[in-house]
């Protein structure tokens, strides 16, 4: 079994790059999916998730790592694995280390998608997004037809919360305290992949599909 992780601000694009790259044969493993489906099906690690959550804590790096534990323990020889999100922490970072080695994956590369947190305040808080149909509008990249209404029913677009300039700059904090020391961990590794991710999200698509074939 082998590995690729995508690690990046949020905004940065990982979600699409990681899409992609799931057409690529990669099993995109987004840890939001994984928690979603162990709290779905009432598992001792998604109750353990959902008790922390309704206190608004974060999720455990035990409860994290437990997940993907469970996932590599059940995967097929030679399976290919692209993780969006995790690891998200040091500690998760180093067990997921050790995890590999027990089941004797390897971690082949780290796409690291670099992007200027006022470009991404700029790309998330730009963004507008219909209740109704799902459609995603850009007020300046991808505007609708009518300022504010959706192309394909009419509704009034919003800007969701998780897009509003405050969180997204909150988001960004969390990045670089928790999420950033994990690039000199993978660097000191010889496993980073650095792509620039301020460019359009087609371009860095495209680099990223260049870089692993
Ligand atoms: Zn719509």
């Amino acid at each position: 079994m082998t590995a690729i992780i995508l690690l990046g601000p949020p905004g940065a694009g990982k979600g699409t790059v990681a899409e992609e790259l799931a057409r690529k044969g990669y099993g995109h493993v987004s840890t939001g999916e994984l928690l979603r489906e162990q709290i779905r099906q009432e598992t001792p690690l998604g109750l353990a998730a959902k008790e922390r959550l309704a206190h608004g804590k974060f999720v455990s790096d035990e409860i994290v790592v437990g997940m993907i534990r469970d996932l590599l323990e059940h995967a097929k020889a030679g399976q290919k694995f692209l993780f969006d999100g995790f690891p998200r922490t040091m500690v998760q970072a180093e067990e997921f280390d050790q995890l590999l080695q027990s089941l004797e994956g390897t971690l082949d590369e780290v796409i690291l998608l670099e992007c200027p947190d006022d470009v991404i305040v700029a790309r998330l808080s730009g963004r507008r997004v219909c209740p109704v149909c799902g459609a995603v509008y850009h007020v300046e990249h991808n505007p609708p037809d009518t300022p504010g209404i959706c192309n394909l029913d009419g509704s009034e677009l919003k800007l969701r919360k998780d897009d509003a300039p405050e969180t997204v700059k909150k988001r960004l904090r969390i990045y670089r305290e928790r999420t950033a020391p994990l690039i000199d961990f993978y660097k000191n590794k010889g496993l980073i992949h650095a792509v620039d991710a301020s460019l359009s999200i087609d371009q860095v698509r495209r680099a990223v599909i260049e870089r692993l074939g």
